[in-house]
């Protein structure tokens, strides 16, 4: 029977419940443990598929087309457990699965109410994402503590201990202690309420974690431990990281949050922690020998967490070249405003990614124009291919108007048009192409040498694609196909074999980047734009040898 650690979060959002949840699997996975994260958010949209990234931050889509959380990202980024549409239950997809139970006639002759039918069907999501010989199961519940819409969650949870017996689940609640600049002190009254309300509810967290800018002292320590009822021992400090994320998971080590959880769950199969691997990462990750500056074009710049799979890919990539990036995040709509020279001279390499809507695309073009004519390593990534394709048409093939039918309906030269499999569809949530599928790389490709493999899967989330009728046109210009699906009929991958690095891709390869094994395309974008950057410093200690 798996065990189960529940993550909840209290006093403010976005405490970093994800981080720490997946620095918890992390740690439980490096003591040889097998583990499964699941988060459970408690909003009525089924999935956030529909839901803005200004809203929400990126969706992160799954192997199997699940439109998930970007918390899911960090899942995936700290450990291997695999990930799927149990991994992801909102409150909607909760209502959706019982009001449906409730019309084929599943609870004749009940009132159907929170508990105990939502409250079940919310246990039932926690058991399907254990599954055969699991260890340990993480769930991270959404939202803050006291908020009216996580109630059926928590509620669920405290029956959980129940259902399993206590010594089987842990309840983990990460908690803020502000510190006062006036008082000069730390506060811990917002943890003790924020651990009251969960009491209220029946559930006495094992173990508080309390995000802090200045360490705990013992008093704190100590002072925490009682009125929160918990032994001092299991309130754990996680302090600010000014550095990186990947720092999470050592410095919750350093206070013994694994050993921890190994004793009070019993966790018998544990064995020794090994961490050098994570270690390395974190002292190269400190340790830059190269420094260089990648363009992220975008529609949603201001937006930290829109492009959060793309930020971190890149930082993976840097990693693996014992370089840093500086990632200038470009307003596509600063571009057309301020002109593509100002906004962009100076980068190593520019990448575009996907997005929806029309606003900022004509930044977009001209800033691939740009990494084309200066022969500046570019990616591409879904809409980014999109517009690399509508720039090639209209700037080299000469087909004058040319754009995406998502923007203009009645464009002369429709080089990226509807999928066919979308023409009859009308519903928005859940019906683009979406996850894995297979792509075919073309041989001696830039993307063949990056994979150093032909036969790859990657995940999608598209309505639009490549419009085959231009592809002869295309080829004979200078921008080849170089990935198809298997059968060939859908382009995935462009290049342009004569630019130093050229890429687009269909697909989006930053979902599948982890630290220790970054993705090989952006693992070669960031090493093209890094040897653009030695070439030119060479060029210009040539130049100017005082430099
Ligand atoms: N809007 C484009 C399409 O639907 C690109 C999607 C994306 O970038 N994820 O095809």
């Amino acid at each position: 029977m798996s065990k189960h650690i529940f993550v909840t979060g209290g006093v403010v959002s976005s405490l970093g419940k994800g981080l720490t949840s997946a620095s918890i699997g992390m740690l439980l996975e490096q003591r040889g443990l097998s583990v499964r994260l699941q988060k459970l958010d408690p909003y009525i949209n089924v999935d956030p598929g529909t839901m803005s990234p200004y809203q929400h931050g990126e969706v992160y889509v799954l192997d199997d087309g699940s439109e998930t959380d970007l918390d899911l990202g960090h899942y995936e980024r700290f450990t291997n457990s695999p990930l799927n549409k149990h991994s992801n239950y909102t409150t909607g997809k909760i209502y959706q699965s019982v009001i449906e139970k409730e019309r084929h006639g599943e609870y004749l002759g009940q009132t159907v109410q929170v508990i105990p039918h939502i409250t079940n069907e919310i246990k039932e999501a926690v058991e399907k994402c254990a599954g055969e010989g699991v260890d340990v199961v993480i769930t991270e519940i959404g939202g803050t503590v006291g908020d009216i819409e996580s109630q059926p969650f928590l509620e669920a949870i405290r029956q959980m201990a129940l259902d399993k017996g206590k010594e089987n689940v842990l309840y983990i609640h990460l908690t803020l202690v502000p510190f006062l600049k006036a008082a000069a002190e730390l506060k811990t009254k917002p943890t003790q309420h924020s651990v009251g309300q969960l009491r209220q509810i029946g559930i006495q967290p094992d173990i508080l974690i309390c995000r802090t800018e200045r360490s705990l002292s013992r008093d704190d320590r100590t002072k925490i431990a009682l009125f929160c009822n918990v032994p001092v021992e299991a309130v754990i400090e996680e302090k600010d990281k000014d550095f990186s994320v990947y720092e999470v998971p050592l410095s919750l080590v350093d206070h013994g949050l694994d050993e921890l959880i190994v004793r009070k769950l019993n966790l018998d199969r544990a064995g020794p922690l090994e961490l050098d691997h994570w270690r390395e990462l974190v002292r190269r990750l400190r340790n830059p020998q190269y420094e260089l500056s990648i363009a992220v074009v975008g529609k949603y710049a201001e937006h930290r967490d829109a492009y959060k799979s793309i930020y971190e890919a890149l930082d993976h990539a840097a990693m693996h070249h014992h370089a840093q990036i500086r990632i200038q995040r470009i307003h596509s709509e600063a571009v057309e405003q301020e002109g593509v020279e100002r906004m962009l001279s100076g980068v190593d390499g520019i990448l575009v990614p996907g997005g929806f809507g029309e606003r900022g695309i004509e930044g977009k073009v001209e800033a691939i124009r740009f990494a084309r004519e200066r022969n500046i390593p570019f990616f591409g990534i879904c809409l980014g291919l999109q517009c690399a394709v509508v720039e090639f048409a209209r700037n080299v093939v000469g087909l004058q108007g040319a754009h995406s039918t998502e923007f203009e309906k009645n464009t002369p030269h429709p080089v990226i048009c509807l999928l066919n499999e979308q023409k009859t569809i009308t519903d928005k949530g859940g019906t683009m192409r979406l996850g894995a599928q297979p792509t075919v790389v073309t041989p001696e490709s830039r993307a063949a040498e990056a994979y150093g493999n032909l036969d790859i899967s990657e995940r999608h989330r598209h309505r639009y694609e490549f419009n085959n009728q231009y592809r002869q046109q295309f080829a004979a210009n200078g921008m080849i196909p170089a990935g198809t699906s298997p059968d060939g009929g859908l382009v995935e991958i462009v290049e342009l074999p004569e630019h130093p690095w050229f890429v687009g891709v269909q697909y989006h390869p930053e979902f599948k980047s982890q630290p220790t094994r970054p993705h090989p395309l952006f693992a070669g974008f960031v090493g093209a734009a890094l040897a653009r950057r030695l070439a030119r410093s060479e060029r210009s200690l040539e130049e100017n040898p005082l430099i």
